[in-house]
């Protein structure tokens, strides 16, 4: 029998795939972390949907069933999801019709991890950081929200200058631009609403924040075996560099002071606790001296989180998978470890997928793995994979990782090149 579809005190059963016992699972977004769930998932012995809005996306290569989805459109989505008979619903991205999944969670027939709510309120910057800063009170940069050019302008000399622009619906630096005075507002406006993901043509404006660094705390809701009740559990925290808004390496642990720690573990909680439900999530802080800003929140695991391949006893994929299932996590770090990124220079051609060079000599770095994401279509700039690294200290397991991403380049492939890994 499936676990039942809110989070509960009774332990919860697990079935066989393909069976009418099987604990289905559905995955919306199917990137390279929703791979990584898929795969820590049917270890766990669920049976798993992968649905995405294009075919062969990463996480359906691996899981039992797939399906193609423009999970935008409420009635799609939510009939796609109840054909699978799936009772738990696992977003994996933040482009989704949340108001469909608000609807279902409400019939009682499904669960949505963490919760329906925390889809809904962290799939825009506004509601997420309305609830920190307004409802928690928690420290976070000054902003405000503008819906044209002449209300960025008067939103941007309220909020001072450097300041950051980010469409509300946008991630991975999309869109994003850092104004230095008044005669940025229009280009910052118009880059703002052509790169926006769905253009609602509405920003936040940020004050610039001068970080020492920036963490991602990675905070995981789930059952106490021994009471059913849900406790919280972190990770040591994840440090990261970001280049145009996106990430590009991650390391773990980031050393901070202990009152730090502790009010970095604070900010989790709460916000953690207030999305509710049972999983992993991603809490990215800026640490500016003793102060600790919160910044965003991923009810999911967060792509800096990829280093956690390489530290720790359960990668932050596994805990995700064993939370939402209702099972017992252990966070530990067993050793420092490093992630860095690997980018496609370049556009693949239709239906031939690109070519992974030096995978060999990027193998060959001590202490080091790869992640070759086998997205059927690069661009320019699109992740493509990914290296990690464990080490006895954290600079060396950085440059492993960064050493082990620039020996792999990824090549486009033509029809030369097909079955090229088999010769
Ligand atoms: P985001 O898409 O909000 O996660 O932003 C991407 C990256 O841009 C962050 O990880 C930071 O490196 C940088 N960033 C975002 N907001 C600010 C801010 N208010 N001040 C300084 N840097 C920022």
């Amino acid at each position: 029998m499936s676990p039942s579809p809110s989070p509960t005190a009774s332990a919860p059963v697990l079935g066989t795939p393909g069976t009418t016992s099987a604990t289905k699972v559905v995955l919306l977004g199917s990137g390279e972390l929703g791979k990584e769930v898929t795969i820590a998932l049917t270890r766990l012995g669920a049976e798993v949907t992968a649905m995405d809005r294009y075919a062969g996306a990463p996480a359906q290569q691996v899981a039992h069933h797939a399906l193609t989805v423009d999970m935008s459109d409420p009635a799609a989505l939510t009939a796609a999801i109840e054909s699978t008979g799936a009772r738990i619903v696992v977003p994996e991205i933040e482009a989704l019709a949340t108001d469909a999944l608000v609807a279902l969670e409400e019939t009682g027939r499904v669960r949505v991890v963490p919760t329906a709510r925390a889809a809904q309120l962290t799939m825009d910057r506004e509601g997420i950081r309305r609830l920190a800063a307004e409802e928690l009170g928690l420290p976070t940069s000054p902003y405000t929200f503008a819906s044209s050019g002449e209300e960025l302008a008067a939103g941007a000399a309220r909020v001072g200058y450097p300041c950051i622009v980010k469409p509300v619906m946008s991630s991975s630096g999309h869109g994003q631009s850092v104004l230095r005075g008044p005669d940025d507002v229009a280009a910052a406006w118009r880059l703002a609403a052509a790169e926006g993901r769905v253009d609602r043509g509405r920003v936040i404006v940020e004050g610039f924040v001068d970080f020492d660094s920036e963490i991602t705390l990675l905070t995981v809701r789930s059952r106490d075996p021994h009471t059913g009740q849900t406790v919280t559990s972190f990770c040591e925290p994840v440090g990261h560099r970001q280049v145009d808004g996106d990430y590009v390496e991650s390391w773990q642990p980031h050393p901070l002071p202990h009152e730090v720690l502790q009010r970095a573990q604070q900010v989790a909680a709460a916000v953690t606790g207030a999305l509710g439900g049972w999983g992993l999530f991603g809490v990215e802080l800026f640490v500016c001296g003793s102060d600790v800003l919160f910044s965003e929140v991923s009810p999911r695991p967060h792509d800096t989180g990829m280093v956690t391949m390489a530290s720790q006893r359960l990668s932050e994929f596994e805990l995700h998978a064993r939370a939402l299932l209702g099972l017992p996590v252990d966070t530990t770090l067993r050793s420092p470890g490093a992630s860095a990124v690997v980018k496609s220079p370049g556009e693949s051609e239709p239906g031939a997928g690109v070519i992974y060079q030096g995978v060999a000599e990027a193998l060959a770095v001590p202490g080091s793995d790869v992640r070759l994401f086998g997205k059927p279509e690069a661009h320019p700039g699109r992740r493509m994979g990914v290296a990690v690294a464990a080490a006895d200290d954290v600079e060396t397991a950085r440059s492993r990782a960064r050493e082990a991403a620039a020996r792999i380049t990824v090549a486009r492939a033509d029809s030369a090149d097909r079955g090229a890994a088999a010769r």
